[in-house]
């Protein structure tokens, strides 16, 4: 169902305060004696020239194009690191935010997250290689669990149910919000969500909601579009039309940009560099937490 989108209203910077993000100003600065003509109008440049991610350790003015991740609007630093993935372990179902697991080492987490059918089975998989890791249930109104995946014994890959199934009971959708968010608020090894948005639908109501949701309260997250593939593939249509409808609703509305990424799970695209961004967001954390 398509969802009339309103704009956000304004919050603060999305990132917690482990990680910091600003805008990339592209436009020189005008002197303050020689008053200067208003600008031609110009066409609004790619997203990636005027909002970048930029990671920990990396200053706004060393930033150079060769730095920024294709597709996205990443910037990589000196706390990316490797970033394969050489095993997966799955840990645990929690049916309840309070049974995930404790880990006594402390290892940090990623959550998963995005709208019924966003393709996140699909991209969990392809994260870590394995054909069906992520075997969540997918009936609406079906108990949901919070999936815990150990990766190379050092960080979790944590797939949360999915939210915003199309038929799913009332009492479904709210079971929803009290668990997922209870799981957010309680998570103190989280490093960043994951917020998965299809690209090969117009933006959604429900996502901008989520991504509120998560400004809010101050839990930082990656913006990562799925299906990109069927996007570029779409004939008669604009292909990058959904990406950049939604990147306009919400660029408005962060002091910080977001980092966004697109992805494909049937083509590959954005794997390694969406592992590459969590491997920087991860080596910071690590760091701050010693
Ligand atoms: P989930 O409900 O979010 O776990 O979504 P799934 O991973 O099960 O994917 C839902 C549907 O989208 C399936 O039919 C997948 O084959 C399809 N799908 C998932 N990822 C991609 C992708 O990257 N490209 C394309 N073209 N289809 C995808």
């Amino acid at each position: 169902m398509l969802l009339r989108v309103r704009p956000f209203p304004s919050f603060p910077p999305l990132s917690t305060s482990r990680f910091s993000a600003s805008a990339h100003a592209t436009t020189a600065a005008s002197s303050p004696t020689t008053p200067t003509p208003p600008p031609p109008p110009q066409p609004a440049p790619p997203l990636v020239e005027t909002a970048l991610f930029i990671p920990p350790g990396v200053a706004q003015d060393e930033v150079s194009m060769d730095m920024v991740l294709p597709g996205s609007n990443i910037v990589i630093g000196p706390y990316a690191g490797d970033s394969k993935v050489k095993s997966v372990e799955f840990v645990k179902s929690s049916a309840k935010a309070k049974d995930c697991p404790r880990d006594p080492l402390g290892r940090p987490e990623f959550a998963v997250l995005g709208r019924s059918n966003v393709g996140k089975s699909s991209l969990i998989n392809s994260l870590v290689r394995k054909k069906e890791v992520a075997l969540t249930s997918k009936k609406p109104g079906k108990t949901q669990l919070i999936n815990h995946f150990l990766i190379n014994k050092s960080w979790y890959l944590v797939d949360l149910p999915g939210y915003g199934f199309a038929h799913a009971p009332r009492s479904a959708k709210t079971d929803w919000s009290a668990f997922t968010k209870g799981y957010f608020l309680n998570r103190d090894s989280l490093v960043s969500a994951l917020l998965l948005i299809d690209s090969s639908v117009p933006p959604q109501q429900i996502d901008l909601d989520c991504a509120n949701w998560l400004g809010r309260n101050n839990i930082g997250f990656t913006f990562v579009f799925t299906k990109c593939d069927k996007v570029r593939a779409t004939k008669g249509k604009r292909s990058d039309d959904n990406l950049k409808k939604f990147q306009d609703l919400i660029s408005n509305h962060y002091q910080e940009p977001p980092p966004w990424i697109m992805t494909s799970s049937v083509t590959g695209l954005g794997r390694d560099d969406l592992l590459l961004h969590m491997s920087q967001l991860r080596n910071y954390w690590d760091q701050e937490a010693v």
